[in-house]
């Protein structure tokens, strides 16, 4: 079977690890066209918009992306085209493995945990009200009727949508990829004891979700903050962690911490019935060009794609040759190394060879 896949090589040095998954992903043996197309500082540049109408159309038409990362200024100017993406094309839930290869040093061994993020509401939403203009105030005033609680004249707002809609899709999601990947336990995290009408609604339909899971799939609950604590000190009694938006978005850098890092750290977005596969690193600009990072996270995100495709075989090949370089230790980028200055640390593009040269078709 061949795909059109379309292909966003991203900023910073979104490009480099972009090629290298693509190489090795062809290097399977998998039929793949490419359509490249841009978003972020690359298409703002090149065709006057952040995210062109061109990109979503490629996407909706080919149901399948691989992208590198995108450059997201902090504070003032764009809100982040990642999002944008994510909420244009309905890409509800964020899927983030977490599993440790052997040969990357880390803090702990054997770790295999899976965060499940919901990525459409939450303080993500973008609904968000700045600090002194009229309609702030209005609005601050218009709480303090309604909830009879003082906010600041001189505060900024942010809102934290969470619905029972997309709390019952997110849950429903984690439990079927824990039937489907054989995973015994679900997780939900949240702040519920606190927020109440948000978290708390998140929680109760958790709940509900995992008693038509019962004697499949167990489940439990924990609070975001002892969860941080739990992960740190017993990661191995975990499974699969289903989340809101923002605890989701830490928790699975916290996760990443865990197995060695952001250079390892693969993604998929993933939505009814379109998939954007990256890594969960950034853009990391001042590595742009230089042909130094991980490529890791970036060919895993790979993986995670040829499963979607149901291409197991090229699939199981990929990860096997991946994690062959990876135990081998010796074609691998500086942060794989004992010491970040070891000079037999390869480039990008060469620790993708050698992982290609691993591939048994
Ligand atoms: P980052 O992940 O880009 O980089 C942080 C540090 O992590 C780097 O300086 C580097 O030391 C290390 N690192 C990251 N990827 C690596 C790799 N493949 N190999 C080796 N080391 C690696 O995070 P940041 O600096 O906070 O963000 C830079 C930009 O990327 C920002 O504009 C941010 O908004 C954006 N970003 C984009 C995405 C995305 O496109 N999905 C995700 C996160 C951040």
């Amino acid at each position: 079977m061949s795909y059109t896949v379309t292909l966003i090589p991203g900023d910073g040095i979104g490009p480099e690890v972009a090629d290298a998954a693509a190489r090795c992903i062809e290097a399977t043996g998998v039929k793949i066209t490419w359509e490249t197309a841009l978003a972020g500082q690359s298409a703002l540049d090149t065709v006057g918009s952040l995210l062109p109408g061109q990109t979503l159309d490629s996407i909706r038409k080919n149901k399948v992306c691989l992208k590198g990362p995108i450059t997201t200024p902090i504070g003032k100017g764009f809100r982040s085209v990642n999002v944008a993406i994510r909420l244009e094309l309905d890409l509800y839930a964020c899927l983030r493995p977490a599993k440790s290869f052997q040969g990357v040093r880390s803090l702990y061994k054997d770790i295999d945990l899976v965060v499940v993020r919901e990525n459409s509401e939450d303080l993500y939403a973008g609904i968000e009200f700045e600090e002194g203009k009229p309609e702030t105030a209005g609005l601050i005033r218009r709480i303090q009727q309604l909830s009879k609680k003082n906010i600041r004249p001189d505060a900024g707002l942010s809102i934290k949508p969470i619905s029972k809609f997309a709390s019952e899709r997110i849950v429903r999601f984690a439990f079927e990829y824990a039937l489907a990947n054989k995973r015994a336990k679900v997780t939900a995290v949240t702040k519920a004891n606190i927020m109440k009408f948000t978290d708390g609604l998140f929680l109760s339909v958790a709940r509900e979700v995992a008693e038509k899971y019962e004697g499949r799939v167990a489940f439990e609950e924990a609070l975001v903050d002892n969860m941080c604590m739990q992960l740190v000190q017993k990661p191995h009694n975990y499974d699969v962690l289903v989340l809101p938006n923002l605890y989701g978005d830490i928790l699975s850098d916290l996760c990443a911490g865990l197995i060695g890092g952001l250079g390892i750290a693969p993604g998929a977005n993933i939505g009814d019935n379109i998939a954007v596969f990256e890594a969960v690193h950034g853009s990391a600009p001042k590595y742009a060009g230089r042909n130094k990072v991980n490529p890791t996270a970036m060919i895993s995100s790979g993986i995670l794609m040829l499963r979607h495709l149901k291409e197991i075989k090229a699939a199981n090949a990929l990860e096997t040759a991946l994690a062959s370089v990876l135990a081998e230790g010796t074609s691998v980028t500086y942060d794989l190394k004992p010491r970040r200055d070891d000079p037999s640390a390869v480039g990008t593009k060469e620790m993708a060879d050698a992982v290609i040269a691993k591939i048994k078709r």
